[in-house]
């Protein structure tokens, strides 16, 4: 089966970055939000991103205009109807996604693929609330999704091998290299990143060392580009938060716990990057930490 239109329902720091990279590759795209506000502001970034491109000379500004011309935006399901394939990537929630799911199911055409961007949700779970079970997947795109070239590939216990080849076929056009994940709590990249992300704040929590030192000792000492409270604020800590729940409750075992230090800047509304504010404040430049220790 071959995939022209592209629905993406979320225009949040994912959902926006695949709209992008489905239109550069030549797909019609539909990007779904529930919030006009959220879908101006997505726009916005892939216009940025694409005008980043420009000047390196990625594109040209014809291109540029061409990409964005293949991208419409639409705040109703029901525009997702003539759809090839429906990339979810919407909130980290279960019940916010059983919903968008069932709706979507509802208005697609029968051969249609939907498939989810979760960090972590069961995919069989999630293709439970729909019709289609066989043609349901997960397509895991990592941020910033223009510029990671990992898809994780998770099938349900349903997926058919059909939906897989397809959804390796899509993901293998838009530039990017396939890992196949079983459909585990986390898959592969979040079952290893996200506990070492937690930990860090377990760290700061007990006064292992502060912000700053935290994220120099793992860039400088292991080599990772980001440090690890740099990167949950990038990832979101509402979105590490769901994902160490979802751990912690599939897999039972006490390591996973979310670390109270976490909850409490999620509390605080303190969600990293995306609110201004996480371990970090980014009203600064360079950002300073927002706690000492
Ligand atoms: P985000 O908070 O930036 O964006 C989420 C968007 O979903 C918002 O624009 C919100 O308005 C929209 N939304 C919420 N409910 C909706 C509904 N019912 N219908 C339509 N839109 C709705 O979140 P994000 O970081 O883009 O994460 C989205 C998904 O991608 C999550 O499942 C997350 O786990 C996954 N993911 C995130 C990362 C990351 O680094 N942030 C990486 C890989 C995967």
């Amino acid at each position: 089966m071959s995939i022209q239109k592209i629905g993406v329902i979320g225009a949040g720091q994912m959902g926006n970055g695949i709209a992008h990279v489905a239109a550069q590759c030549g797909h019609d795209v539909v990007m779904m939000d529930m919030q006009e506000a959220a879908l101006e502001k997505g726009m916005a970034t892939i216009g940025k991103n694409l005008d980043r491109q420009v000047k390196k000379e990625i594109i040209s500004e014809n291109e540029k205009g061409a990409i964005l011309g293949r991208i419409k935006t639409t705040t109703k399901v029901a525009d997702l109807g003539k759809m090839d394939l429906v990339i979810e990537a919407a909130t980290e929630n279960e019940s916010i996604k059983a919903k968008i799911f069932r709706e979507v199911d509802a208005v697609l055409q029968p051969s249609a693929i939907l498939a989810s961007n979760t960090s972590s949700i069961s995919i069989t779970r999630l293709a439970s609330y729909t019709s289609r079970p066989e043609q349901f997947i997960g397509m895991h795109f990592m941020n910033p999704v223009p510029m990671m070239k990992l898809v994780e590939v998770i099938n349900g216990i349903a997926t058919s091998t059909k939906t897989y080849k397809t959804v390796v076929a899509t993901a293998e056009k838009m530039g990017k290299t396939v890992a196949l994940a079983e459909d585990a709590p986390g898959f592969i990249v979040n079952r290893l990143l996200l506990p070492m992300l937690n930990e860090a704040t377990f760290a700061l929590q007990d006064g292992v060392a502060d912000v700053v030192s935290i994220d120099t000792a793992m860039k400088l000492g292991t080599a990772h580009p980001m440090g690890p409270l740099e990167l949950a604020d990038f990832i979101g800590l509402d979105t590490c938060l769901s994902i160490m729940r979802v751990l912690h409750t599939e897999l039972g075992d006490s390591k996973y716990r979310p670390c109270p230090l976490l909850v409490k800047y999620v509390d605080a509304g303190w969600l990293g990057r995306k609110s201004g504010k996480g371990f970090y404040d980014y009203s600064k430049e360079p950002p300073v930490p927002t706690k000492r220790a």
